[in-house]
Order: C-alpha cells, then sequence, then structure tokens
C-alpha cells in the first residue's frame, strides 16, 4: 500500500508494543503471520486479523506469513487452501515466501511430543474421550488424575510409536501433556497434544493416523518461523500459559510473545465459519460467495472494493474489548470508496413507459452526459434521446400528495442531461395500473436548463426505450434480521427480505460495454457492479449498496 495509508495508520496498543520492541533493540525485525484453519472461507472478522498482522509487517518493514494451522483434515479441504489464499491477495496482501502449513511441522512435532514423553511429561491416556472431560474438573473444583498418568516412559513411547504406525482404532487413546489436574486453568490440566484419525489430510495425505491439536501445533509453529508478535484474538489469551509452557519444556528455536485483540463483530451479521458452512450446506445461501455473505468472496462478488474493507478495518481500530460495530459503519466505507470512483450511469429498476408526444417519430438524437461529477478526467459519453422513453415507476403519481416534487399529472420535470417534461396524459390499463405517460418536452431546454430561468424541482434518470439494455437487478439486504443474531439458531434469524429479485429492468447501452468487474452509480439508485451470472444477451447486477447514507443518521442520533 502508498506511504499515505501508512502515516494515517492509527496506532493501537499491538503496534505501541511493536515499536517500543525495535525501539529498545529486543528485536531488530518484526515477524507476524496470519493463522487460518483451512476449515471454510475467510470473513470479515479475519480481514480485521489480516490487516493488523500484514499491515504491522508493512509499517514496520518486517515480514507476514501465511500459514495453514492445517491440524484437522475431518474439516479441512484443498478449496478452503486456494479461496483463503485468493481472498488474502484480493485484500491487497503479499506473503512473499512465507507460505507455510503447520502439516510441514508434524515430524518435528512428534520429536517434540517424544521429547516430552522422555521428560516425564506427556503420556498415553486410553480413556475415551467423555472420560477425559469428567475427569477434568470445572472452574470450581479440581480435575482427577488420569489412572494412566504414571505410565512407564517406555511404554509411553511405544503406543505412541503405534498410535502414529496406525495400530489402533479412532478414539482408543490419546497423548496427554502431564501438567496438572488441580490447575485453576483448565488448559493446564492434562491438554490433548495428539489424537487418533485415520483421516486423509489434503497435504499430508495418508502419511499420518495422528493429528496434532491446535493447541499444541500453534505456539510451535510460530517457534519454527521465528514469529516475533504472535497476535491472535481474546479467546486464546487462556491459553497463552499452556504455550507458554510448551516453548518453556521443549528445545524450540524461538520464544514468540502472544498478543491478544478483540474480535469483530458486526451487528446483522455472524462471523462464524461453523455458521458461514452451514448457511452454506443447508442452502440457506447460494454458496461461499453469496453477495448476502459476510465472506471476503462474497463481499467481492456484491462489489465491495478491497480498498474499502481495508479502510474500514483501520477506522475500527484494535482494541482489547469486545465489541459489536454497527454494520452501517462499513457500508458507509463501502459508500465512501465507491463514491470517489465509480463512473455514473443511468437504470430504470422498475420501468414506466413515457412517450414525448412533439418529439418527432423515427427521430433521435445524442446527449451528453459526465461519467462523474467531481473527476472529471473520467470524461464524457454519449445518451441517446429519443421519443420513448423509461422512467422509474416511483418518480411518477397520479394523485401526488402536497411534497411529491417528481412527475404527476400537469407537473414539469427535468430528465437528467436530457430536457424538461411535461405530464399531459395517463394510460392504464383494464385493471387500471399506469403503463404509459404521454408527456411533452420543451426543445429550448437541452441539456436540462429553460433559457426563460424557470425551475423545476426534481431531476430523474430515464432510459431511451429505443436503445435501453434489459438487465436482471438483484437488491440484498441484511442476512440476518436482527441487530445481535443468535448464533444457536441462526436458521431462524435469516432476512426472508435479504434478496429481492428484479426483472425486466432497463439499464443505459453503456453498461453493456464497461469493465464487467467494475463498479457502478446507478443514478439515485446506489452502487452497483455486474455479477458473474451475467451472459451475453442477460445482464445481471448486485446493488453493492445504496445511496443512503444511514450510518451518518445513526453517528448524529448517538452524538
Ligand atoms: P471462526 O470463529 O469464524 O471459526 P476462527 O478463529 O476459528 O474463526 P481461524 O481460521 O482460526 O478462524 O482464524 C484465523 C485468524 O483469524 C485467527 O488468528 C483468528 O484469531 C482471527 N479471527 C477469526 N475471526 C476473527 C474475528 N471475528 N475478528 C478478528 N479476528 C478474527
Ligand atoms: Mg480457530
Amino acid at each position: 500500500m502508498t506511504d499515505e495509508s501508512t502515516a494515517e495508520a492509527g496506532r493501537d496498543f499491538i503496534r505501541d508494543i511493536v515499536a517500543a520492541d525495535l525501539a529498545s533493540g529486543k528485536h531488530r525485525s518484526i515477524v507476524t503471520r496470519f493463522p487460518p484453519e483451512p476449515n471454510g472461507y475467510l470473513h470479515l472478522g479475519h480481514a480485521k486479523s489480516i490487516c493488523l498482522n500484514f499491515g504491522i509487517a508493512e509499517e514496520f518493514g518486517g515480514r507476514c506469513n501465511l500459514r495453514f494451522d492445517d491440524t484437522n483434515p475431518a474439516k479441512e479441504e484443498q478449496e478452503y487452501i486456494d479461496a483463503i489464499q485468493r481472498d488474502v491477495r484480493w485484500l491487497g496482501f503479499d506473503w512473499g515466501d512465507g507460505l507455510h502449513y503447520a502439516s510441514d511441522y508434524f515430524e518435528q512435532l512428534y520429536a517434540w511430543a517424544q521429547h516430552l514423553i522422555r521428560a516425564g511429561k506427556a503420556y498415553v491416556d486410553d480413556q475415551s474421550q467423555e472420560e477425559i472431560r469428567l475427569a477434568r474438573g470445572t472452574l470450581t473444583e479440581p480435575g482427577t488424575n488420569s489412572p494412566f498418568r504414571d505410565r512407564p516412559v517406555d511404554e509411553n513411547l511405544d503406543l505412541f510409536a503405534r498410535m502414529r504406525a496406525g495400530e489402533f482404532p479412532n478414539g482408543a487413546r490419546v497423548l496427554r501433556a502431564r501438567i496438572d489436574m488441580a490447575s485453576g486453568n483448565i488448559n493446564l490440566r492434562d491438554p490433548v497434544l495428539y489424537r487418533i484419525l485415520h483421516a486423509s489430510h489434503p497435504r499430508t495425505g495418508a502419511a499420518w493416523n495422528i493429528y496434532p491439536s491446535y493447541d499444541f501445533a500453534h505456539g510451535q509453529s510460530d517457534s519454527i518461523e521465528h514469529i516475533t508478535h504472535s497476535i491472535c484474538t481474546l479467546e486464546f489469551e487462556d491459553h497463552r500459559p499452556l504455550y507458554d509452557w510448551f516453548l518453556d519444556n521443549l528445545p524450540v528455536p524461538s520464544r514468540p510473545h502472544q498478543y491478544e485483540f478483540a474480535r469483530l463483530n458486526v451487528t446483522h451479521t455472524l462471523l462464524s465459519k461453523r455458521v458461514l458452512t452451514e448457511l452454506v450446506r443447508g442452502g440457506h445461501v447460494s454458496g461461499w460467495d453469496d453477495p448476502r455473505m459476510p465472506t471476503l468472496a462474497g463481499l467481492r462478488r456484491r462489489g465491495v472494493p478491497a480498498e474499502a474493507l481495508r479502510e474500514f478495518i483501520k477506522r475500527i481500530g484494535v482494541a482489547k474489548a469486545n465489541s459489536t460495530v454497527d454494520i452501517g459503519m462499513f457500508e458507509f466505507a463501502v459508500r465512501e470508496t465507491l463514491n470517489r470512483s465509480a463512473p455514473r450511469r443511468m437504470a430504470v429498476l422498475r420501468p414506466l413507459k413515457v412517450v414525448i408526444e412533439n418529439y418527432p417519430e423515427d427521430e433521435s438524437e445524442e446527449l451528453e452526459a459526465v461519467n462523474h461529477p467531481d473527476d472529471p478526467s473520467q470524461g464524457t459519453r454519449r445518451i441517446r434521446f429519443g421519443r420513448e422513453l423509461y422512467i422509474e415507476q416511483d418518480d411518477f403519481m397520479e394523485h401526488p400528495p402536497k411534497k411529491f416534487f417528481r412527475l404527476s399529472p400537469g407537473k414539469e420535470v427535468r430528465l437528467r442531461y436530457a430536457y424538461f417534461i411535461t405530464c399531459r396524459e395517463v394510460i392504464k390499463n383494464a385493471a387500471g395500473d399506469v403503463v404509459e405517460l404521454r408527456c411533452t418536452y420543451d426543445p429550448e431546454t437541452k441539456g436540462g436548463n429553460a433559457p426563460d430561468g424557470r425551475k423545476v424541482k426534481a431531476t430523474m434518470h430515464w432510459v431511451s426505450a429505443a436503445d435501453a439494455v434489459p438487465a436482471e437487478i438483484r437488491l440484498y439486504g441484511h442476512l440476518f434480521a436482527a441487530a445481535q443474531p443468535d448464533a444457536a439458531n441462526f436458521a431462524s434469524e435469516l432476512n426472508p427480505q435479504s434478496l429481492e429479485t428484479l426483472s425486466g429492468c432497463m439499464v443505459e447501452p453503456a453498461l453493456a460495454g464497461d469493465h464487467a468487474e467494475a463498479a457502478v452509480q446507478f443514478e439515485r439508485q446506489g452502487y452497483f457492479c455486474r455479477d458473474r451470472d451475467s451472459s451475453s444477451g442477460h445482464l445481471v447486477f448486485n446493488r453493492t449498496v445504496g445511496l443512503r447514507d444511514t450510518w451518518a443518521k445513526v453517528a448524529a442520533a448517538e452524538s
């Protein structure tokens, strides 16, 4: 990223620690890592961790690794490994040659487990998972020692080797650390280091019949990679004493220090891979990249620029207390970024036909429209005006209330970049619905101004019927109706109105030729991007975000 964004980047307690460690000479250079488990797609919460880890490395001239914590083959897939790399790159970060996998360290981790056994600090336990759980005690009561806790070292080494060789079925035995069943920290009550799992691993295939626990793999992987600042979310604070115990009791090559920060939570969203996986598997959404999903793939498909995401993450900052961010703040960042860059186009979502009675039949003309009001470098384009047009159904009312300034019988309005028109007659079908308006235009008002200085109170967008292109437009609402949906009952919290599909929309022809991925503003409607469901002859657009700034209202109401 640019120097400018570095300079603007706020400070937080982790950056302060990093700066102090460099200043004091504790570290000559810093190494961070982003350590996803490849058991799902990345979401908004991960973006916070990515921006933090990669951002710190960039700002302080260090390195940031991408390390897959791939210790549970039952849930991990190559598809996720690929998607995670794609998403981190899309967000704008580069791990250089720092691509690693915990599975690359399986042999070393195994040797370290043997080291603990030899030192009398690990043992093979034949109890079932349930027995181990029951003997673990509670927050107020100590646990009880396993009957296998005092197994001789040789027997432990032998059993552990046979676990690896695949002699025992899943769940028959585990390797546990021998720490303290009475510890006030439950994580230190002889945690499981290895479990038997006869499962094919995306990278190591069938080579292993045992897999290390996340806790046993995570800190040591950091140490192998000489991570200086091991940054993770608050729920791992209680695991830090265990990670330190491993570092104290193993001949590790370096001693990373762990720092915890608050997870990102966002209203109307659930940032949990478990929930997101179930939304996909249960068919509640069309896939991981459904534009309603808070996944990076979904946000990208929806049209959210990576820049807006980085800006949002910068604004929310990094703190030590958990909190929930209003989704309006995210939308605000998206709107702001798109407002700067997106070219303006005209599209009519719910068309109403207008015939300009005094415009000659079989004639048309080209008018000039600006592509961006604040960015003249985006230039202008030609749009066609003719006798038949479409306007938005909402922009007309036959019997308007007092403050309705748009089109109604006898009323004059401006058509953007074109002329003033006046409604003369309303045509209805047998059911009484308005199906067409007969209007007249004032040829003297070309470009949208009257030479006699008379004013109109509304300027409306439109497209010409002769060359407008039909399109399908998808409007998205919040995936969850409640601001703070209950993760345990997520299916019943889904917003039934989260997707509205409009067909028969009419868009200006420039949109068919625009670069497919580019975001555009449909004037007076919002920001849109072409969906990949489009094909030649069938345009599909996603609404990224509407124009209305609800966040500013929320913020104003609160202050
Ligand atoms: P989930 O709870 O969604 O399953 P996770 O923490 O299990 O997420 P990981 O793949 O282990 O997912 O996460 C990789 C990194 O991203 C971790 O360091 C984790 O702390 C961080 N992370 C995950 N969710 C968030 C979040 N909501 N806010 C900030 N960081 C997050
Ligand atoms: Mg995790």
